[in-house]
């Protein structure tokens, strides 16, 4: 942190502030989790819009925002919730731990905080779901308190402006210091100051063709006066995603209905509604078993990627008299196929499902 205090002097950040926070003033983007500037934002809304936004982008969360500011308005409503109801809603928004994490910890907040959010970091990091990132953005946006927030948008504009040579993902370490020398202790207006830098990389400092002339700390930036702004952050060579390869049973019977498997509730897509698969390997397997039911391939296949890894599928069909008249196991459940669009199915499993209700045996 030494180094990086010695780079910035203090007229540095306060020019460097001053700049973003005016620039904020006439260009901020206004979003529906945002209170006016001046107006005291609301914790509930901060807090879900930062969940969601993890992995999303602002585009995808804001119906999603909407939807459930609608259906719960408060975080006594969602702690209230069906969990089931939570999870139906949030499909398609991905990473679901964050959906299972959202009910948990609004029951936190309204059994030991009274259904009012906590206001420093400490105790936001202990609630279900808060990272360091979600309770350092809840402290400054929602708080207004000073508190280092550092997103995407902020490594990128720390890259460029101190012209960061290490490469990511190792260099995003030199960004978080640099960020934390321009934020600590500083109490002119750290919730506006967090959300214009998220809104000065969304907007100006974009990742390939920032708009460096309409950048006001353009007179700060190292990457600019070198004539690289676009090279910043360097990257180290992609690794390639590993490969993984299943099955995935699409079984109907004559009736209309399909069946469909809740997961188990620990580990990816945990406790989400799904289409029945083989275990997920490493290598293509041989032609899978399953049960009673003679299955046949079909020359379908769905390809979806993952954080760690990318999924290939193939769809195999298999079809029954009815599926109800059948002893199953508890985890299977039989939905009328017309009803699976309603299930709340997570992408990879909306896939399957679109490609595999137009096969026919
Ligand atoms: S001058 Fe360009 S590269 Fe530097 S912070 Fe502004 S937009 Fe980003």
């Amino acid at each position: 942190m030494t180094v990086e205090k010695n780079i910035i002097k203090s007229n540095f950040i306060d020019t460097f502030r001053s700049s973003i926070l005016h620039w904020y003033d006439r260009h901020h983007r206004t979003l529906p989790w945002r209170a006016p500037i001046g107006t005291k934002p609301n914790p509930y809304h901060v807090w879900l819009s930062e969940i969601m936004l993890q992995q999303t982008t602002v585009p995808t969360v804001i119906p999603y925002f909407l939807k459930f500011i609608g259906l719960w308005p408060s975080v006594k409503d969602m702690a209230a919730a069906d969990q089931e109801d939570i999870m139906k809603e949030w499909a398609g928004l991905g990473y679901y731990a964050r959906a299972r994490n959202l009910h948990k910890c609004a029951q936190t907040v309204v059994n030991e905080y009274s259904g009012v959010f906590p206001n420093n970091y400490e105790a936001l990091k202990q609630l279900p779901g808060i990272g360091d990132y979600t309770a350092s953005a809840i402290t400054s946006i929602a708080f207004d308190l000073p508190s280092t927030v550092v997103d995407g948008n902020v490594e990128r504009i720390m890259s460029r402006v101190f012209k960061i040579e290490t490469p990511f993902p190792e260099g995003k370490k030199q960004t978080k210091k640099f960020a934390k020398v321009l934020s600590e202790n500083r109490d002119d207006r750290p919730s506006d100051y967090a959300q214009a830098l998220m809104d000065l990389g969304s907007m100006i400092c974009t990742p390939t063709s920032p708009k460096c002339t309409e950048c006001p700390v353009l007179a700060q930036c190292n990457a600019y006066k070198a004539g690289k702004s676009a090279l910043y952050p360097i990257k180290a060579p992609k690794k390639e995603r590993p490969k993984r390869y299943g099955a995935v049973y699409w079984i109907t019977d004559r009736q209309g209905n399909a069946l469909f498997e809740k997961r188990p509730e620990k580990g990816l897509l945990g406790g989400m509604i799904a289409l029945p698969t083989s275990s997920w390997e490493t290598e293509p397997k041989t032609p899978p078993t399953f049960k009673k039911f003679k299955l046949k391939p079909t020359k379908q296949h769905i390809k979806h990627v993952f954080t760690h890894f990318e999924l290939r599928l193939d769809i195999y069909i298999a079809e029954c008299s009815d599926l109800l008249s059948l002893p199953l196991q508890s985890s299977y459940t039989i939905y009328p196929i017309k009803e699976g669009v309603q299930l709340g199915l997570p992408t990879v499993f909306k896939k399957a499902y679109l490609l595999a209700k137009d096969l026919t045996l």
